[in-house]
């Protein structure tokens, strides 16, 4: 059973339409014109499956990419990427190794920008051209976006919308970012705060990944020990218990979800958050 704790009540964040008051009535997303249209942020994906979602930013990494997907080939693990756009020009094959492996990728922006900080037209060109990299390098066209450092915007959200975007938050920061982060500490929180429906962030790119890799060998198993099964993000979308969250699924394989569960109407009123205008709250808690 999913628990939304403390300040987590909003651990899923929809990102629904602009109205001119908190207390404004939340409209259904297909009535509103495609203009208006703001990409939801979803930090969690409610399902009564023991599921959680992994989820590896700033790659693709020669070196430590191909070490996290033999890991998760070993235990019958999926998960999402989210790459930056120069790092696919610098590791093109990757890609279609990532892709071939049962993976998912996701775009995390072509140079890692924070988009609060750009100007539309930059926030457009962050956008495209890390998703053009994606497709260059033989890539599906991604739908899902990992906010660089987390920072929302309101440009990015009506842009990415407005692109056929979801963007991705996280529930579970095993701070694997930081500088002398330890592989027992990164497996500890992991660990500690894992639960059906939540999203790990952890990083194959960038600095050296070696914890995160000791950390994952250990989690693995461990979680499959507990029953979880790793998947990806489109996996757990398409999982969820809510019609309205399985139907961002890439739709190829929304037709086996809607096999497996029974369709709700929409998620609860509690789950529902306005972005506030210029908000700089990270989509989860830390950098990503
Ligand atoms: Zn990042």
């Amino acid at each position: 059973m999913l628990k939304l704790r403390g300040a987590a009540l909003a651990v899923l964040t929809f990102v629904l339409f602009p109205s001119s008051s908190l207390a404004a009535p939340v409209r259904a997303p297909q009535h509103a014109p495609a203009a208006e249209r703001r990409a939801m942020l979803l930090r969690e994906i409610p399902t009564q499956a023991k599921l959680i979602a992994f989820t590896f930013d700033d790659g693709p990494n020669q070196r430590y990419t191909p070490q996290v997907l033999e890991l998760l080939r070993k235990y019958h693990a999926h998960a999402t990427f989210f790459v930056i756009g120069q790092e696919v020009v610098r590791f093109p094959a990757m890609i279609k190794t990532i892709e071939a492996a049962g993976m998912e990728v996701g775009n995390h922006g072509m140079h890692h920008k924070w988009l609060h900080k750009l100007t539309p037209g930059e926030v457009r060109q962050e956008i495209t051209a890390g998703a053009d990299a994606i497709t260059a390098a033989g890539g599906k066209k991604p739908y899902l976006y990992r906010l660089a450092g987390g920072f929302e915007s309101e440009a990015a959200a009506k842009l990415l919308g407005r692109l056929g975007y979801t963007m991705v938050g996280w529930s579970v920061d095993p701070r694997d970012w930081r500088m002398g982060a330890s592989a027992d500490s990164i497996e500890q929180i992991i660990m500690r705060d894992a639960e059906p429906g939540h999203i790990v962030i952890m990083h194959d790119g960038s600095i050296h990944r070696e914890p995160t890799i000791t950390a994952l060998r250990h989690v693995l198993p461990a979680l499959e020990a507990k029953g979880y099964q790793i998947v990806s993000v489109g996996e757990l979308l398409q999982r969820s218990d809510y019609a309205t969250l399985r139907e961002l699924a890439p739709k190829p394989c929304s037709k086996k979800a809607k096999t497996v569960h029974k369709a709700k109407p929409a998620a609860p009123r509690s789950w529902i958050e306005r972005l506030r205008p210029s908000a700089r709250t990270p989509a989860g808690r830390q950098a990503s």
